[in-house]
């Protein structure tokens, strides 16, 4: 097959091998001891979800919904969206499975694949890995701080070099409108410096323009009215409560009142961890305080018939995502450690007999718990004694007509015994060590 036949990784994806695969698991051992330390829930939802629940769940004047999304036809016209974000799936499955009937807070997290079609370059890619944890069901602010702590101790953990943590509260309910209004105003004030982008999203996402990287914006956004100004005082408070926590548990963090995220549904807290040691993709891991997305889940954009509609309270929720990738490339993991094994099976002659004594020998040694394994290539009795070296065994069983040769490949004796005797001098071996 020439060069230009093979094939290839489709753009902005890419395989995971050997010593990545390691380091992968490592961090996915440490997610797990911390998150469920802490009472967090594995939960796995589907890759496919209907992309109406992106729609309305992420926010239709997002990035990820206005360009972003892989979305395909189910072949009966209903548009299906390979995910690319993990909190609004885990809304939907809190309600799918009635889990407000369960203690709150429900406290769930994850470590999956998702998908956005964006420019692939370092540390961006179109299917990547983040690991997030959700927790439903209450607004106490310790629930805020306790997620966010949870996720400092994972990038200490992970090494992650450079951290900063920027924090903001985005308020609620009508001050959150009477400032998006002021904001929408002052914009509207200033339209001829802003960049198109800004412009367009001045009526849908007026806030975004706090991210933009045009000039001329971020000059105008230097002056413009700032959110925390006009937190109500339950807000302000929440927010202060969250702030204090952080302090008692000693991570550091600045607030940045220009932290907006790229996502619409979150009210009151967000934040950000960023390493410096990344580049342009500065971003590890955030998430915030989203008090109104199981509700905009849950109902129809536009009420079925006056009065069918069934009013309960709202769930809060709060929750973060941090890209697995991004953690690897700005941390530092612990080594991999390669773990020998106890017992190589070698062939002393290649052929029929010995294999069926050597994999007998084999069966036998792994259902005593040892690890182990065999010749499965045909080498040569140097080979087969070279590679068992490399594989780290601590004893080799070279299989012949009659009686099986057992090399200790630490102490350096090897002695000749009966087939069916080799595993229990294996053990008794091992347990001398
Ligand atoms: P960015 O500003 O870099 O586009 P984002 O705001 O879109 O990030 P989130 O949706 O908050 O990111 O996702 C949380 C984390 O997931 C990010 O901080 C980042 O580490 C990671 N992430 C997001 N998009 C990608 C991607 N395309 N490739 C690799 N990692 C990603
Ligand atoms: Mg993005």
């Amino acid at each position: 097959m020439s060069r230009e036949e093979r094939i290839k990784a489709p753009r902005g994806t890419f395989d995971v091998l050997g010593e990545q695969a390691g380091v992968r698991s490592i961090l996915e051992g440490r997610a797990r001891s911390i998150l469920e330390g802490a009472g967090y829930e594995r939960i796995e939802t589907p890759v496919l979800e209907a992309t109406e629940l992106f729609a309305r769940g992420v926010g239709s004047s997002t990035d990820i919904v206005q360009k972003e999304m892989f979305s395909l036809d189910d072949g009966g016209g209903r548009s299906l969206t390979l995910r690319p974000e993990g909190t609004a799936p885990i809304c939907r499955a809190y309600v799918e499975h009635g889990m407000h009937k369960r203690k709150q807070p429900v406290k769930l997290w994850y470590l999956s694949s998702f998908f956005r079609h964006e420019r692939a370059q370092a540390g961006r890619y179109r299917q990547f890995w983040q690991v997030g944890a959700e927790a439903l069901g209450s607004e106490d602010p310790a629930v805020d701080a306790e997620s966010i702590v949870l996720l400092s101790a994972l990038l200490e953990e992970m090494g992650v070099r450079g951290v900063r943590l920027r924090l903001s509260s985005l308020g609620s309910g009508e001050s959150r409108s009477e400032y998006r209004e002021r904001l929408q105003v002052y914009l509207r004030a200033h339209e001829a410096s802003l960049s198109e982008e800004v412009r367009g999203r001045i009526e849908l996402n007026p806030l975004r323009a706090f991210d933009s990287d045009h000039e001329g914006t971020k000059r105008i956004m230097e002056n413009a009215p700032r959110l925390l100004d006009f937190l109500s005082l339950e807000d302000a408070e929440h927010f202060a409560q969250v702030r204090d926590l952080l302090e008692v548990a000693k991570v550091p963090y600045e607030v940045d009142q220009t932290l907006v995220r790229g996502l619409d549904y979150y009210t009151r807290t967000v934040f950000e961890f960023t390493s410096d040691a990344l580049g342009a993709q500065s971003g590890v891991g955030g998430g915030g305080r989203y008090d109104g997305l199981v509700e905009k889940i849950k109902s129809p954009a536009t009420p079925p018939t006056f009065g069918t509609m069934i009013k309960s309270p709202p769930t809060p929720g709060m929750g973060w995502a941090a890209g697995i990738e991004r953690i690897l490339l700005a941390g530092d993991p612990p080594p991999v450690a390669v773990s020998p094994i106890d017992l190589f099976v070698a062939l002393d002659t290649p052929g029929t007999s010995s294999r069926r004594a050597a994999f007998g020998l084999l069966a036998e040694a792994r259902s005593a718990g040892l690890t182990a394994q065999m010749e499965l290539a045909g080498r040569s009795l140097k080979g087969q004694l070279g590679y068992a070296n490399v594989l780290g065994a601590r004893y080799v069983a070279i299989v012949g007509k009659d009686e099986t040769g057992l090399k200790d490949m630490q102490g350096g004796g090897q002695e000749r015994l009966a087939t069916d005797t080799v595993i229990h001098a294996v053990l008794r071996g091992l347990r001398t060590l």
